[in-house]
């Protein structure tokens, strides 16, 4: 069974959080925007990376 870990990933600077859904990185071109969310467990956020 494969175990979902849904977190928010910025496409820009590739910050993750699990409990926020805008970027909080300062200078990030989407900085207060919505994050992406991804489900990957490995880390790599390759969905994620897709939509770049
Ligand atoms: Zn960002
Ligand atoms: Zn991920």
């Amino acid at each position: 069974m494969t175990e979902t870990n849904p977190h928010f990933v910025c496409p820009a600077c590739n910050s993750v959080s699990e409990n926020v859904k805008s970027c909080a990185t300062e200078a990030c071109i989407l900085e207060g925007k919505t994050m992406a969310t991804c489900n990957c467990d490995d880390g790599k956020h390759e969905e994620v990376k897709q939509t770049a």
